[in-house]
């Protein structure tokens, strides 16, 4: 069995080679470690290969593992988030990229301010159109968008799920529709939306191609999860 340290070696060899492909710089491209459902030392193994930034998919396990692991880590919250853990999502300080609705947005924004505190954030969309899949509708976007234009909520970008083994031809296009609807959006609102949080083990090398800028890699680092 090959160790995190080894896989992540493996993940950031392709990454260069994609990048290196789609003439991109590869600075220009993060790798979030995710680590739901994964223990702690796992995660330190991670971190002392060089790793700091780490995605989790639900609140309460964010949370805990924020208390007990580095603190110079920095924690992104990739999965759906209920209005009732907004609270401690935010005092979690992780980047948030599952924002869905505009209720959800408006509490996010609610809490910050009452915290005192900056969210950031991603807004999810459905580019797909999966019915199984949370996210915005690619209409849906702008409106939200507005809600960020000041205050207490900053958006960095957008972000996006492929279908599970969708086919190539099929990954490119949902990966260039997030991009072109990205572009679209900060010439109609004239906002900077550097982020485009798109790939996973299976598809990053698409997403690469496409203009990803956050990948969220699991178990391509951590080895298949078991739960
Ligand atoms: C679990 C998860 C990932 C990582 O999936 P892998 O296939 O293990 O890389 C990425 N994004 C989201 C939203 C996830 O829930």
């Amino acid at each position: 069995m090959s160790t995190i340290r080894e896989n992540l070696e493996r993940v950031k060899t392709r990454m260069a080679a994609a990048a290196q492909r789609s003439a991109r710089p590869i600075e220009q491209i993060k790798l979030l470690a995710v680590s739901k459902t994964i223990a702690a030392e796992r995660i330190l193994e991670a971190y002392e290969a060089g790793q700091r930034h780490f995605a989790e998919n639900r609140v309460q396990e964010l949370c805990a593992k924020t208390t007990v692991l580095p603190e110079n880590i920095n924690w992104h919250l990739i999965g759906h988030l209920q209005q009732n853990k907004v609270r401690a999502a935010l005092q979690s300080n992780a980047i948030i990229h599952s924002v869905d609705s505009m209720k959800l947005l408006q509490r996010i924004k609610r809490i910050a301010e009452e915290l005192q505190s900056k969210a950031t954030v991603l807004l999810e969309v459905n580019i797909s159109g999966e019915d199984s899949k949370f996210g915005l509708d690619p209409e849906q976007v702008e409106p939200l968008l507005e809600i960020c234009q000041e205050g207490a909520v900053k958006c960095l970008g957008l972000m996006t799920i492929a279908p599970y083994q969708a086919e190539e031809k099929e990954l490119h296009r949902i990966f260039a529709a997030l991009r072109e609807l990205r572009d679209q959006l900060q010439q109609n609102c004239g906002l900077s939306l550097p982020e485009l949080s798109m790939g996973m083990s299976g598809d990053f090398e698409a997403a690469i191609a496409e203009g990803a800028t956050m990948l969220r890699i699991g178990s391509a680092i951590f080895g298949e999860r078991t739960q």
